[in-house]
């Protein structure tokens, strides 16, 4: 990456921090209410490292592999790193993301679930743990369905003794968001929980407007994927 496209990052998540804390106050809100999780999946250390040198630590990835390749050295380097994976988790890699991860927000199924507290008796680890709520019930997405989430839930605490802090969602790309961030709301109120892990690059303001906790930012920051 060159100087001046690492300038192009840099500058974009400063304009997307402000964008943040500006759609927070026009909401009535505290900015420091909101969490910008900087999504750096399928960028490099060039890319990311203008952002750790900002000051900012919080970031998303979405695949324990590729995190297992770039992150430990960039958390070595930048003591206070909070790694979120916001992707799907595989039962088999359970140990690594606890391992890496400082929020999983994808637990997401009962085999997830099991894993994870199989992983945690085992270590003193304790990433924080959001459940993924499907939302729009489609069939192609990861997520507990809104009307068996207060039922996996209490499972969670109940059967598999996991502490949930969260909730978090992906709305259907064809479908205005609101009603979904409106609904994840609605389900973490039911249940006294207080995070919301809600709105991406094209939805933030809707998703702050409604009450996320933590915003997900890939594009608007890093640029077009490769
Ligand atoms: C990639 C990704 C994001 C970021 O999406 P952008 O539209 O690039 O901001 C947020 N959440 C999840 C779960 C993702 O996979």
């Amino acid at each position: 990456m060159t100087d001046d496209a690492s300038h192009e990052v840099l500058d974009r998540f400063l304009a997307v921090r402000d964008a943040v804390a500006r759609f927070a106050r026009d909401a009535g809100r505290k900015p420091e209410d909101v969490t910008l999780v900087a999504v750096s999946k399928t960028y490099g250390p060039e890319a990311i490292v203008p952002v750790l040198e900002s000051g900012h630590r919080v970031f998303g990835e979405n695949r324990v592999q590729e995190s297992q390749g770039k992150w430990p050295a960039l958390k070595a380097q930048f003591p206070g790193v909070e790694l979120h994976l916001i992707g799907p988790l595989q039962s088999n890699k359970a140990k690594e993301a606890i391992a890496l991860f400082d929020v999983i927000e994808t637990v997401d199924r009962v085999s997830i679930a099991e894993a994870l507290a199989k992983e945690l008796a085992k270590t003193d680890r304790r990433p924080q743990l959001y459940v993924q709520i499907n939302t729009g019930e489609e069939p192609q997405k990861a997520g507990v369905v809104p009307r068996e989430a207060d039922a996996f839930l209490a499972r969670c605490r109940d059967e598999w003794g996991l502490s949930i802090s969260g909730l978090m969602c992906i709305p259907p790309v064809d479908e205005p968001p609101s009603p979904h961030f409106a609904l994840l709301r609605k389900i973490a109120e039911r249940n006294g929980l207080k995070t919301l892990s809600m709105g991406m690059s094209g939805d933030f303001e809707a998703a702050i407007q409604l009450g996320a906790t933590h915003v997900r930012i890939g594009s608007a920051i890093f640029g077009a994927r490769h």
